[in-house]
C-alpha cells in the first residue's frame, strides 16, 4: 500500500467523480472557495456525524450548541482576535502579489525575484456591514472560529442543563479566515468548517483532563480507520503557544506537502471567561458545591478542521491496487464515512431483473445511503464503486429469479457470498454495523 498520494490525484478523483469541485466554476472559479458536490456532501456530513457521535451522543459530560456566525463585535475585542489575530503580510514590489513572511525561506519574491516591502500585520477576519449605512459603528465580523459561541453561552447552558463541572460544549460550524497563502486543496481556504469543543473543568484538574483529550482526538481518527503511520502529535514549543494557552498539541497528519495541522487541542486556562466577564461585566463563574466557593473553570479546547479531515481521510483511503492485468483504484473508507454504503446492481438491464433490482434499491434507501447502476459491465460497475469507497455490492442475476439470493461483494476483499433475498438487510446491517462497532477492517466473506 502506497504511504503518500499525490495531491494532484485527489484533486483529479474529487473532480471527476463529484467529491468537490472550485466554487462558481463558470465564472472561473472564486479561489480557495470549494463546493462540496453529491459525494462530498456525503462524505463531510458522515465527518461530521461521526465526530458528533463520538463526542456528544456517546458521552455523559457533553451538550452540542449552534451559535451564529455573525456575534457582538465586542466579542472579537474581548478575545483578542481584533487586535492580535493577524499574520505578517509581505508584498512583492515588482509582481504585487503576496505573502505571509513566515511561510518564506527566501528573502525575495518567490514568484518573480523581484524586491519584497517590510512585514506589515494584515488581520484575517472578514469585515461587513450589519444594517443598511456602512459606518463603522455597523462593523461586524464573520467568525474566525465557533470557539466564541460556545464561551459566551457557557452561562446559558449551565443553567438549562443539570451538568455540573466537568462538562463541555461542542459545536461544528463555518469559520472565515481571509488567508494570505492559501492553497493545497481544501487545506487552508477562505470558508472552511471546524468541529469544535470547549470542555471546562476544575482548575487543577485541568493537566489530566488535557491529557484525556489529546488522548481521545488522537484515538478518533484511529477508530475511523485512519492509518498511524500517517498520525502524530506534536507538542508546542514556549515560544510558539498562542498568548492564551498553557500547553498545546497538534495532531498532524502526513499530507502530500508534509506533515501538518489536522487538529489542535490546547489548555486554555481561564483566559477566555476571564476576558468574557471582564468586556460583559457579566460574571462566567461557577459555584462549586463541594468547597462553597465561586471558582473560574479552566477550559481545554480541540479544535479540528471539517475539511483537514475530509481530505485526510480521502487521502488516507485512497489506493491503487494490481488487479489482473489492470490497476484498481479504492477508497478503502471506513463504513462510517463512506459515502454509499451499499450499490445495487443488475447484472442485465433485462426487464425482470430490472424490476427485482429497483425492488431492493427501494427497500434499502431508507436505511443506508444506496447507489444503483444499470450501465456496462458488471466488472465496470464493480470498479466504478471502489472507485467511491462504497463498501458493498448487490448484484442481481438470473439465478435470483429463480432462487431468490442475490450475491454480496465486498469492496476491500472482493470476496462474494449469495444470501436470501429476506436476509439481505439484516447481512448487509450486520456486516456495515460490525464495522461501525467493531472498528474492524471492512468485512471479509471468510
Ligand atoms: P494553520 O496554522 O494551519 O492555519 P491554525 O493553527 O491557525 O491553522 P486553529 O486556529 O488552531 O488553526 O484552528 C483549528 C483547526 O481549524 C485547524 O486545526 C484546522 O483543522 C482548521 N482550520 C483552521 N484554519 C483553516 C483554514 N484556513 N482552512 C481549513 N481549515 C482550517
Amino acid at each position: 500500500m502506497s504511504t503518500k498520494v499525490e495531491m494532484e490525484k485527489i484533486v483529479s478523483l474529487s473532480r471527476r467523480r463529484g467529491f468537490i469541485f472550485p466554487s462558481s466554476e463558470i465564472y472561473g472559479g472564486l479561489s480557495s472557495c470549494w463546493d462540496y458536490g453529491p459525494l462530498g456532501v456525503e462524505l463531510k456530513r458522515n465527518v461530521k456525524q461521526a465526530w458528533w457521535q463520538a463526542m456528544v451522543q456517546e458521552r455523559d459530560d457533553m451538550v452540542g450548541l449552534d451559535a451564529s456566525i455573525l456575534m457582538h463585535p465586542q466579542v472579537w475585542i474581548a478575545s483578542g482576535h481584533v487586535a492580535g489575530f493577524s499574520d505578517p503580510l509581505v508584498e512583492c514590489r515588482s509582481c504585487h502579489q503576496r505573502w505571509r513572511s513566515t511561510d518564506l525561506k527566501v528573502t525575495v519574491c518567490p514568484a518573480c525575484g523581484g524586491e519584497l516591502t517590510e512585514p506589515r500585520q494584515f488581520n484575517l477576519m472578514f469585515k461587513t456591514f450589519m444594517g443598511p449605512t456602512e459606518a463603522d459603528a455597523d462593523v461586524v465580523y464573520l467568525r474566525p472560529e465557533t470557539a466564541q459561541g460556545m464561551f459566551v453561552n457557557f452561562e446559558n447552558v449551565l443553567n438549562t442543563t443539570r451538568k455540573r463541572l466537568p462538562f463541555g460544549i461542542a459545536q461544528t460550524g463555518k469559520s472565515f479566515r481571509n488567508e494570505i497563502t492559501t492553497g493545497n486543496f481544501i487545506f487552508r481556504s477562505r470558508e472552511f468548517e471546524q468541529m469544535e469543543i470547549e470542555f471546562f473543568v476544575k482548575p487543577g484538574t485541568d493537566k489530566r483532563w488535557f491529557e484525556h483529550w489529546v488522548n481521545e482526538r488522537f484515538n478518533w481518527y484511529l477508530k475511523l480507520g485512519m492509518k498511524k503511520e500517517h498520525l502524530r502529535l506534536r507538542q508546542h514549543a514556549k515560544d510558539e503557544l498562542a498568548h492564551y494557552a498553557r500547553d498545546c498539541y497538534d495532531i498532524e497528519y502526513l499530507f502530500p506537502m508534509g506533515w501538518s495541522e489536522l487538529e489542535g487541542i490546547a489548555n486554555r486556562g481561564d483566559f477566555d471567561l476571564v476576558q468574557h466577564t471582564k468586556f460583559s461585566g457579566k460574571s462566567l463563574d461557577y459555584f462549586d458545591e463541594e468547597t462553597k466557593e465561586r471558582i473560574v473553570p479552566y477550559i481545554i479546547e480541540p479544535s479540528a478542521g471539517v475539511d483537514r479531515s475530509f481530505l485526510a481521510f480521502l487521502l488516507d483511503a485512497y489506493d491503487e491496487e494490481p488487479d489482473k492485468n489492470e490497476t484498481r483504484t479504492v477508497l478503502h473508507f471506513h463504513a462510517a464515512l463512506a459515502p454509499y454504503k451499499v450499490a445495487v446492481l443488475p447484472l442485465s438491464k433485462r426487464e425482470q431483473l430490472v424490476t427485482q433490482a429497483k425492488k431492493i434499491y427501494a427497500d434499502l434507501r431508507p436505511l443506508w445511503m444506496t447507489d444503483y447502476d444499470d450501465t456496462q459491465s458488471i466488472g465496470r460497475r464493480y470498479r466504478r464503486q471502489d472507485e467511491i469507497g462504497t463498501p458493498l455490492c448487490v448484484t442481481i442475476d438470473f439465478q435470483s429469479l429463480e432462487d431468490n439470493q442475490v450475491t454480496i461483494r465486498a469492496r476491500d476483499t472482493m470476496e462474494q457470498i449469495r444470501v436470501p433475498i429476506n436476509e439481505l438487510k439484516t447481512i448487509l446491517s450486520a456486516k456495515l454495523s460490525g464495522e461501525l462497532l467493531s472498528n474492524q477492517p471492512l468485512w471479509s466473506a471468510k
